[in-house]
């Protein structure tokens, strides 16, 4: 356990959250949103520093990042907790531990993670010819304190740092983070309010304005969205996030269409998965409106994982599947030099 960063007192010993935008406000011995950041006599503590519940050494491809560091090995990990409630989560089991067995405050014998300190987790990436550390599988934002301690170790040593998130974090959660932040995969999971608190239990605002702030602030942004069927998959809610991108974040900037499958959903098991029709529509539709990079996620491997140079058509990244089969390491255009933006190498 330790003490949290980011939060103020409040009347009676409550204490408010100011890690995300949920902005919680917690009586002594409750905990946030997230289920895992609990007031203990009037102060706030991480119940998961050091404690990874998740691991795994991934391509980065996975992530998914497919500008950043092609065909390299991300060291992965994340903790128990979340501050958004999506009825589609994949990895529900350790994200919405306060919506599964009630409050966490309650379940004192709950597994909190494996202990991991951040000096091991940079050994451990090296040992596996890791190239950057992922902070993923759950909101990095609801364990900020475990994942700055790593950044920062990270960048002593050399390795990228990758945030995998929802965007939802506070502009002061952003600051204590940019300045050891490499890239990030935000979600925009749709571009309706409506959704975002029926589905998610959150809000879009925020995460559209700390996308701008990223993309201001210089790390290699992609975007992924989730498209849902029947609750995000109207065409004009796609064309309205690839706007969104085109024009205030820039056409350089990777979009992931990703398809839903009910069998590994948390809820909404009886929706169907996506047609991968409605995915290819919204690319195209996507790559006609003007943005340069987008690829079509979870519908097996197939040609609209490649990148092609934007000005000449011709292969640029190769890949099959989460395997990167050949690329340039300079991030140019072999037949016409054209340059690819991202960070390659
Ligand atoms: S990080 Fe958790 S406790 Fe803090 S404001 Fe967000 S949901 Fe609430």
């Amino acid at each position: 356990m330790k003490e949290a960063l980011l939060w103020e007192e409040k009347p009676h010993q409550a204490v408010r959250c100011l890690a995300c935008h949920h902005f919680c406000q917690i009586a002594p011995g409750r905990t946030g949103v997230c289920g895992v950041r609990q007031n203990q006599n009037g102060r706030l503590y991480s119940l998961v520093y050091a404690r990874a519940a998740a691991l795994g050494i991934d391509p980065v491809e996975k992530k998914p990042l497919f500008h950043f560091l092609p065909g390299s090995l991300a060291f992965s990990f994340g903790t128990l907790g979340c501050n958004f409630s999506c009825l589609n989560c994949q990895n529900w089991e350790i994200s919405q531990i306060s919506n599964q067995k009630g409050r966490v405050e309650n379940y004192s014998h709950l597994f909190w993670g494996e202990k991991l300190t951040p000096p091991q987790i940079i050994n451990l990436a090296h040992q596996n010819q890791c190239l950057s550390i992922a902070y993923t599988y759950n909101e990095p934002t609801v364990f900020l304190e475990y994942a700055l301690a790593t950044m920062k170790l990270a960048r002593r040593a050399g390795l990228k740092n990758i945030w995998v998130s929802n965007g939802f974090m506070s502009s002061k959660t952003l600051d204590l983070i940019l300045p050891y932040l490499d890239a990030v995969n935000i979600d925009i999971k749709s571009s309706e309010e409506n959704f975002y608190q029926k589905i998610c239990g959150a809000k879009l605002a925020p995460v559209l304005k700390n996308c701008q702030r990223l993309v201001k602030e210089g790390v290699w942004l992609e975007i992924t969205t989730l498209v849902i069927p029947t609750l995000n998959d109207k065409i004009t809610i796609l064309n309205n996030i690839a706007s969104f991108i085109k024009e205030k974040l820039g056409d350089a900037f990777p979009w992931h269409l990703s398809a839903f499958s009910p069998a590994i959903s948390w809820k909404l098991k009886d929706l169907p998965a996506t047609p991968p029709s409605i995915i290819k529509k919204a690319r195209q539709e996507a790559l006609k409106k003007g943005l340069k990079y987008v690829y079509a996620g979870n519908l097996g491997p197939s040609s609209d994982d490649n990148t092609l140079c934007p000005v000449c058509g011709q292969l640029v990244v190769e890949r099959q599947g989460y395997t990167v089969k050949r690329f340039d390491q300079n991030g140019h255009c072999p037949k016409c030099g054209a340059t690819i933006p991202g960070r390659w190498a």
